[in-house]
C-alpha cells in the first residue's frame, strides 16, 4: 500500500505505507491521512469554504520535534507542503489538495512573563489565547480584530489590530521566534540571532520556515479600554467618511480607526433598528486610560446622525471578539482585496460608497482604515513589511456562503479593487489576497517593494529548494 501525495513540480509520488508509519510513530501528535475515513469526521479546519482541500496527509503536530519530522519527511519525498497556523488564509493556502499539510492548531500554548513583558506564543494559537493569557496581567500584544483568526499567519504578514497606531503591527512586537528551517534545523530568529531570518520574517510571511513559537513584546492595556462603534445609515457615509477623515488624520496615535460598511445582522441584544439594515460602522480603540479615550473618541460618534451608538469604555478582550459573529469559520466563501492610499480623496470616497451600497451581498463587508504613528514610525526597510507611509486602506471583504454565486462574487470584487486602483499608489496587504491560483506573483512582489531583492536572498539562503511556497511566495535569488 501507497499514499499518493502531489510533489513541488506537480507531479504525484507514491509513498509506501513503512515511510508513512514511520513518520506517525514518530510523532507525538497524530499524522491523517487522507484516504483514512475518520479524516471525513474531522470539523471544517480552514476558515474559507471556498478552499476546503482534502491533503493526502496531514501532520497534526503537537510541538517543534513533530514539525521537524513533518518538515523533513515532505522534503526527503518533494512533497508539495502548505502551513496551518489558524487557517484563516483568505486566499486558501493552510491546506492543499492532494499535498501535506503541517497542521500546528495543537499547538497553543501561551506563556507570559510578566517582569519582562513578554509572551512566549506557540504557532498555533488563535489571537484569543493571547488576548486571554497576557490581559490576566494587564498586558497586551497588537493582533488583529477577529479572535479566532491565527497568531502565526497574520503576524508573519504584518498584521494590522486595534492598537497599530500606537504600538505597531503585529510584526513589529516579534522579539524572537523559534522556526524550522527548511534542512529541518531549528534556528532562533532575533536581532542578535540570524538577524536575517528575524528581518525576513517580520512581513515576509511563511516563506522561510515554519515558526513554531513566536515571543512577541507586551504593552500594558486595560482590562478596560476606550471603545467607539457609532452606527450610521450606509445612505449617509460619503459625509461621514469625509468627517472621519478629516478627523483621524489629526488625532493622537493612540487612537486606531476605521469604518466598516456591512448589512448588520439581527443579532441578539442588538436594537432592532440596526437589525438588517445596511450601516457604516465608525470603530475606534484608544490604547491608553479610558476616561481620557472617552474624550479623545466623542467626535468619531457625532459625524452625523447615528442609528445607534455603543460607544462605552469596554473590556479588551470584549472589543477584541466583538467582530467575531460576522466571520463564522468554514461558513463563508470569501474575496478579499485591498488598496492602499495616499490620500482619500473626495473622489476615492464617492467610490468606496457607491460600491458599500452595491455590494453583492449583506455579507460583503467594505472598510476604509487608517494607519499612522507607531507603523509609519518604522522604516520601509528595517522590516520586510514594506508599507510604511500610506495613511489609509481600502479592503473589499467579498464574502457569501453559496458555491453557485462564487463567480458573480468574486467578479464584484475583484471590479471594486480594480476600481478602487485608480484612486490607490499600486500597493496591496498581502493577508487579504485574492485567490491562491490568482495570477498573483506580480502583486506579492511588488507589495514587497525595495525588500523584494533582500527577501529573495534570505530565501535563497534557508529555502533555496522553495520547501515553503504555498503562501505569497518569493523566489530565491538566483
Ligand atoms: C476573519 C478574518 C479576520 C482577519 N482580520 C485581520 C486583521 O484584523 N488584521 C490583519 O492584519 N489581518 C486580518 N486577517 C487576515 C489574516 O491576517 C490572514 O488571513 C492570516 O494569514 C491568518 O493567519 P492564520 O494563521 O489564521 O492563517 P493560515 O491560513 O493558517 O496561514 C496563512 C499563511 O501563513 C503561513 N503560516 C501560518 N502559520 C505559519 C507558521 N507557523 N510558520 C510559517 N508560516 C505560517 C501559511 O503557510 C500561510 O501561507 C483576517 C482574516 C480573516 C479570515
Amino acid at each position: 500500500m501507497t499514499v499518493d501525495v502531489i510533489t513541488r513540480d506537480g507531479s504525484q509520488v507514491r509513498v509506501p505505507d513503512d515511510a508513512v508509519d514511520g513518520l506517525a510513530s514518530r510523532m507525538r501528535g497524530a499524522l491523517v491521512r487522507g484516504d483514512d475515513p475518520a479524516a471525513d469526521a474531522e470539523p471544517c479546519e480552514v476558515w474559507n469554504a471556498m478552499h476546503v482541500g482534502r491533503p493526502a496527509l496531514t501532520a497534526r503536530c503537537s510541538g517543534t520535534a513533530d514539525v521537524v519530522d513533518a518538515v523533513n519527511f515532505a522534503r526527503e519525498w518533494g512533497l508539495l507542503l502548505a502551513v496551518r497556523g489558524g487557517g484563516h488564509s483568505v486566499a486558501g493556502f493552510s491546506t492543499v489538495q492532494d499535498g501535506m499539510v503541517v497542521d500546528l492548531s495543537g499547538m497553543r500554548g501561551v506563556q507570559v512573563d510578566p517582569d519582562r513583558r513578554l509572551a512566549r506564543v506557540q504557532a498555533g494559537a488563535l489571537l484569543g489565547d493571547v488576548d486571554r493569557e497576557t490581559q490576566a496581567f494587564g498586558l497586551a500584544t497588537p493582533l488583529g480584530r477577529v479572535s479566532e483568526t491565527g497568531v502565526a499567519g497574520l503576524s508573519l504578514g504584518g498584521g494590522y489590530g486595534h492598537l497599530q497606531n500606537r504600538h505597531g503591527l503585529s510584526c513589529d512586537n516579534i522579539v524572537a521566534a523559534q522556526v524550522v528551517c527548511a534542512d529541518g534545523e531549528i534556528r532562533t530568529a532575533s536581532a542578535g540571532v540570524n538577524p536575517d531570518l528575524y528581518w525576513a520574517l517580520r512581513g515576509g510571511g511563511g516563506n522561510f520556515g515554519i515558526v513554531a513559537s513566536f515571543t512577541f513584546r507586551l504593552c500594558p492595556l486595560g482590562p478596560t479600554v476606550a471603545f467607539a462603534g457609532t452606527f450610521y445609515p450606509l445612505e449617509d457615509l460619503a459625509d461621514v467618511e469625509r468627517r472621519w477623515r478629516d478627523h483621524v488624520v489629526g488625532a493622537p496615535d493612540a487612537v486606531t480607526s476605521f469604518v466598516v460598511s456591512l448589512t448588520f445582522p439581527a443579532a441578539p441584544g442588538m436594537p432592532e433598528v440596526i437589525h438588517d439594515r445596511p450601516v457604516a460602522v465608525v470603530g475606534g480603540l484608544y490604547a491608553g486610560d479610558p476616561d481620557d479615550g472617552m474624550r479623545v473618541l466623542a467626535p468619531l460618534r457625532e459625524l452625523g446622525t447615528p442609528l445607534f451608538d455603543l460607544s462605552q469604555p469596554m473590556p479588551y478582550s470584549v472589543v477584541q471578539s466583538s467582530f467575531d459573529a460576522l466571520f463564522p469559520r468554514g461558513v463563508l466563501r470569501a474575496y478579499w482585496k485591498s488598496q492602499y492610499l495616499d490620500a482619500l480623496t473626495d473622489d476615492a470616497i464617492d467610490a468606496i460608497a457607491a460600491r458599500a451600497l452595491d455590494r453583492p451581498g449583506p455579507m460583503t463587508l467594505v472598510n476604509t482604515f487608517h494607519i499612522g504613528g507607531a507603523v509609519h514610525a518604522v522604516g520601509a526597510e528595517e522590516t520586510a513589511f514594506a508599507e510604511r507611509s500610506s495613511p489609509f486602506m481600502v479592503s473589499f471583504d467579498t464574502m457569501w456562503t453559496d458555491a453557485a454565486q462564487d463567480s458573480e462574487a468574486v467578479d464584484w470584487g475583484r471590479s471594486a479593487w480594480q476600481e478602487m486602483a485608480k484612486f490607490g499608489n499600486g500597493n496591496v496587504f498581502l493577508n487579504f489576497t485574492g485567490l491562491a491560483d490568482e495570477p498573483a506573483q506580480a502583486g506579492v512582489d511588488s507589495a514587497f517593494g525595495r525588500n523584494l531583492r533582500r527577501l529573495a536572498q534570505v530565501k535563497a539562503a534557508y529555502d533555496p529548494d522553495n520547501l515553503f511556497q504555498v503562501n505569497n511566495n518569493v523566489l530565491p535569488a538566483s
